[in-house]
């Protein structure tokens, strides 16, 4: 069994970030970065694939500033960590041993079981995945109707860029008095509503989403709670994402209440040689110096 001084779960931002640092600042240690998919995504720039980049090829991104300064990769998810060993397998069957190991497992996009109809096809996310999105590009391409529910940036930034298309009609659906109301102020998050009201965008605030209807297992509209059915045939679910932590407290790592990897402030976890940085962790905040789990490119790479 081969044995790295570092291994890193994960090819995320925070993934990428850490292993070329570490390798930089220890050159002579043997490092391995272990990927889901060959190719990575720009997460910030997911939005603009689906019209002003058009090709998702133009936002790719990969380990390299990792692999330049001489850390190994492997396409071949973890699937099991046996703590104690200090030992990994991989889907292929292959285990590796670590010195130390950092998770950087992400997050993934919340499933709104608690909506009827979400598991009907034509319902779908915004994962962070090359090859999901590239299939989802695929039905944007196709659909004429289509509904986003949560006007957060994420809901916001896709139906801007799905309104340039004259052919098709988008619907944001948010529950609260305006979109973006969690990152902005009430008076910032009312300006920048009205601006996404000028992009062709059919904003629904102060509106749910109370079921998601269909015909013979597919998506034909979203039921709101005015009683309007807005038609659809394609719904982009886009509530918030959930730290990707199902490996780590299978392992035994310890979570917060929100799933996150808990943490001190070196961002080391509670089994010693194992940290948790980005999305699947708890940050210390910049301002605050308090333990906080924000999910954002430039903390997970701070
Ligand atoms: C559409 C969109 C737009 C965004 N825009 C912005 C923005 O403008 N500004 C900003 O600051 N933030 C933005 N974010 C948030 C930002 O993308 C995240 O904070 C960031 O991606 C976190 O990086 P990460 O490395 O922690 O996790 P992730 O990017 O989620 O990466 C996790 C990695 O772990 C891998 N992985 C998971 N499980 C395993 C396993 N078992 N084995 C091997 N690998 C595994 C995944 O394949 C992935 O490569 C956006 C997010 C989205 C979805």
């Amino acid at each position: 069994m081969k044995i790295y001084d570092v291994i890193i779960i994960g090819a995320g931002p925070s993934a990428i970030v850490a292993g070329a640092t570490a390798k930089k600042q220890n050159p002579e240690k043997s490092m391995l970065m272990v990927k889901e998919e060959e190719k990575g995504l720009v997460p910030c720039g997911i939005p603009y694939v689906f019209y002003r980049l058009g090709n998702l090829d133009k936002n790719v991104m990969g380990p390299k500033p990792f692999t330049d300064l001489g850390g190994d990769v492997i396409v071949d998810p973890v699937e099991n960590i046996n703590l104690s060993a200090k030992t990994l397998t991989v889907k292929s069957g292959i285990s590796y041993g670590y010195d130390r190991l950092i998770f950087a497992t992400g997050s993934t996009p919340v499933v709104p079981s608690f909506i009827p109809g979400y598991d009907l096809e034509g319902v779908e996310y915004v994962k962070k995945s090359y090859n999901y999105i590239k299939a989802l590009k695929k039905k944007t391409d196709r659909a004429k109707h289509i509904v986003i529910v949560g006007g957060g940036f994420i809901g916001a930034e896709l139906a801007e860029q799905l309104a340039m298309y004259p052919d098709k009609s988008i619907t944001i659906i948010e529950s609260e008095a305006y979109c973006f109301n969690k990152a902005f102020s009430g008076e910032l998050s009312k300006i920048a509503t009205e601006k996404l009201k000028g992009t062709k965008t059919n904003v629904l605030t102060s509106t749910l989403a109370k079921e998601v209807v269909g015909d013979n297992g597919k998506v034909t509209g979203v039921l709101l709670n005015t009683g309007e059915t807005i038609k659809a045939d394609l719904v982009i679910m886009a509530i918030g994402y959930t730290p990707n932590t199902e490996l780590a407290r299978k392992a035994g790592l310890e979570l917060n209440s929100e799933n996150a990897i808990k943490v001190d402030n070196f961002q080391r976890t509670n089994i010693k040689d194992v940290c948790a940085i980005g999305d699947c962790s708890e940050t210390l905040g910049f301002i605050t110096g308090r333990l906080d789990h924000i999910m954002l490119a430039s903390t997970a790479t701070a």
